[in-house]
């Protein structure tokens, strides 16, 4: 008797019943190399053995051969199956993997491995977990500490929606930067990130800054997904309000015909005006261009905030608060002050 070979899981099966839109023709800014150098192959076996997932396999990035180069890997945390289902976004939905305990140390290998300046933790969402990940995420952060002192530490987190007590859990472990992405305009919540609350990711924000005002918080939009100038400018506005330091905006690509259509391409004459506003506004730094990604160069970026705030520090534009100068992580020792 023959057994009926396994048909692999659905990546997307709340996509199936959608229509196919097909992805416009890539204008020329758009293009990339093949990844294929020997630093990405060395790179892909190190996270195939340390078993981890990265989010520039699971999102497709564009930029995997020029970041894996430089061994640039930005690691994605708590399994590779995601419980919302964002219409942007290619990382698989559906049920959760379980948490494995081990990974936190896993990762603080592949950081030592790598030699790495600066890591990006990113994860799934998981809103099947008590505290949405966040008790993951402070021991991923402890345990690269761990194995590579040196190393800077970046995290991009869920939006914790309905998890109380979880971005102070993060916040209270002191990762070097705290990024969350608003992702697009609120008009287009609904449809392109149907489980968010744009109001809910702002005050996310807010709070991080609040818990420790002298660390560095990032936020990034996509655009090319149907918004209007004047909605980017009003995202800007808010994320200033929430006093977000680095706005990392870039071209929304579609990863399948299922997902969310592209509306347009974004001129790279287009990024640079939004550059400039967004630098108008207040931003300590803002990386704008049709492929930014919000880890896209991510340690050479923290470099520049961190000169761009001594900068501002020395020009006496802000008051000078002790601990923010000279430390190497940006975020005070201890556990964080409580909102007043
Ligand atoms: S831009 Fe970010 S997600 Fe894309 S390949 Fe580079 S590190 Fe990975």
């Amino acid at each position: 008797m023959t057994l009926p070979s396994a048909v692999p899981p659905l990546r997307h099966p709340e996509k199936a019943a959608r229509p196919d839109r097909a992805s416009p023709r890539k204008p020329p800014w758009i293009r990339v190399k093949a990844p294929g150098s020997p630093e990405y192959h060395a790179t892909r076996r190190l996270m195939r053995e340390l078993q981890l997932n990265t989010v520039c396999e699971e999102a497709a990035c564009p930029n995997i051969g020029e970041c894996w180069k430089e061994k640039h890997a930005t690691v994605m945390i708590l399994g590779a199956v995601c419980t919302r289902a964002c219409t942007f976004c290619n990382v698989a939905t559906g049920r959760p993997d379980a948490l494995d305990p081990h990974e936190p140390q896993r990762v603080g290998a592949a950081v030592a491995a790598l030699g790495l300046k600066h890591i990006v933790v990113t994860s799934v969402d998981r809103d099947d977990l008590a505290d949405g990940g966040a008790g993951h995420f402070a021991r991923t952060i402890s345990a690269i500490r761990g194995a590579a002192p040196a190393t800077t530490i970046e995290v991009l987190v869920p939006d914790f929606l309905r998890k109380d007590g979880a971005i102070e859990t993060v916040i209270a472990a002191r990762p070097d930067v705290l990024n969350h992405n608003l992702e697009t305009v609120p008009r287009l919540y609904a449809e392109v990130r149907p489980g968010a609350r744009y109001f809910h990711s702002l005050r996310l924000l807010d709070q991080a800054k609040r818990l420790a005002p002298a660390g560095f918080t990032k936020s990034g939009i996509m655009v090319g997904l149907g918004e209007e100038k004047a909605e980017v400018l009003q995202v800007m506005d808010d994320l200033r309000a929430a006093q977000v330091d680095f706005l990392t905006i870039g071209q929304y690509l579609q990863p399948t015909p299922k997902h969310h259509p592209i509306a347009r391409f974004v001129t790279p004459e287009e990024f640079e005006l939004y550059r400039r506003l967004a630098l108008g506004k207040g931003f300590l730094m803002v990386s704008a261009s049709p492929l930014t990604r919000s880890s896209y160069h991510a340690g050479d970026d923290f470099a520049r905030l961190k000169a761009a705030r001594a900068a501002l520090l020395s020009a006496s534009v802000i008051p000078a608060k002790a601990g923010i100068q000279g430390e190497r992580h940006a975020f005070p020792p201890g556990p964080p002050p409580s909102r007043g």
